[in-house]
């Protein structure tokens, strides 16, 4: 991370980065949920801002927390019903390979998904850093294994290894493509943006034509536009195999309400904290990801919408 955004104090770090950000309480982001499908027709997945997690009461609020937020996804009518998503890291006290709690991490994202299954609500798990990967995917198998079909996963075109990974999944496995948000050494991974903007739409067409239901998420509109004028046709999959998916906060509302009239499912990444302290390091991240949103912010601050 640019170590200026690393010292911008967190007051301020608030103020810019308040739009990615749907509130500091579940009814709160449940309320943005209802508003984005009511007003724009947008689904979304909804997200627990928690990280850093350093002891296993934090560990215990967040399964709590995402008890309660299958309790409310799964009072929401199924059309309009939000999914979850969740990061491995915030059910263990320490990173994996500091010596972390792995099959606690395990057990904990289990107890969601088998209740989330049960209410008919599907999760997907984020895919963190790269020392996260392994642990992931292996943890995906095993919840498939066990029967669990409401689970998905997130793979991230800047690895190189994810062409191997994906030939690996689960048949049918929901699969949301990115490419990757956290800074991978040239060893394991691509380092030009535009190259991995051109894995994304091969390893897009590579997984609708192994099955997959793909999630492909990107803010590119033109990387978009190519997924569903070039790779989607090509492939032959109708509308019910893949969605667009981008973060909430970015503006994007003229091309996602082109996107719905033309009858393509979307979806909004909806994080949301218990606390605006919990959001501190996510929001360092979109800012360090794209500072030019600190001038947008202030402009929009002193424009008319
Ligand atoms: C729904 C969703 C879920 C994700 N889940 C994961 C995950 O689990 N693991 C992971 O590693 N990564 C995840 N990401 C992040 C992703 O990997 C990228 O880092 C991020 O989407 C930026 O890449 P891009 O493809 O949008 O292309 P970019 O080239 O970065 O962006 C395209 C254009 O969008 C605009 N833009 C991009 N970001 C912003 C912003 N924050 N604010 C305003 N405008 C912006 C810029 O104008 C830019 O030119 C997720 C992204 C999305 C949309």
């Amino acid at each position: 991370m640019n170590p200026l955004i690393r010292i911008i104090p967190a007051s301020l770090v608030r103020f810019f980065a308040k739009p990615y950000v749907a509130g500091d309480s579940l009814e709160k982001a449940m309320e943005t949920v209802r508003r984005l499908r009511a007003e724009r027709g947008l689904l979304s997945t909804l997200d627990l801002l928690a990280e850093d997690i350093r002891e296993q009461r934090q560990v215990d609020r967040n399964v709590q927390a995402y008890m309660d937020m299958v309790d409310a996804a799964a009072a929401t009518p199924a059309a309009d019903r939000p999914t979850l998503s969740l990061k491995p890291s915030s059910y263990t006290t320490r990173p994996l390979h500091e010596g972390g709690d792995a099959a606690g991490s395990r057990e904990a994202m289990w107890q969601i998904i088998e209740k989330a299954a049960a209410a008919d609500v599907d999760v997907s798990v984020d895919m963190e850093g790269r020392q996260w990967t392994d642990f992931t995917l292996d943890a995906l198998q095993r919840f498939h294994a066990e029967g669990a079909r409401n689970v998905g996963c997130v793979l991230q075109t800047r690895l190189n290894r994810t062409e191997q990974d994906l030939a690996a999944l689960p048949e049918g496995t929901r699969v949301r493509l990115v490419i990757g948000i956290y800074q991978e050494p040239a060893e394991v991974a691509l380092t030009d943006k535009a190259a991995m903007k051109a894995r994304l739409l091969e390893q897009a067409e590579a997984l609708l034509k192994r099955g997959h239901y793909v999630e492909f998420a990107t803010h590119d509109v033109q990387c978009v536009r190519r997924f569903l004028e070039d790779v989607v046709p090509r492939t032959g999959v109708g509308p019910d195999r893949y969605e667009i998916q981008m973060l909430y906060g970015v503006p994007r509302d003229r091309f996602l309400a082109d996107l719905l009239r033309q009858g393509v499912k979307c979806r909004l990444y909806v994080p949301f904290a218990l606390g605006w302290d919990l959001a501190i390091e996510y929001l360092r991240r979109r800012l360090d990801e794209y500072p030019a949103m600190m001038w947008l912010v202030t402009k929009n601050m002193f424009s008319r919408r």
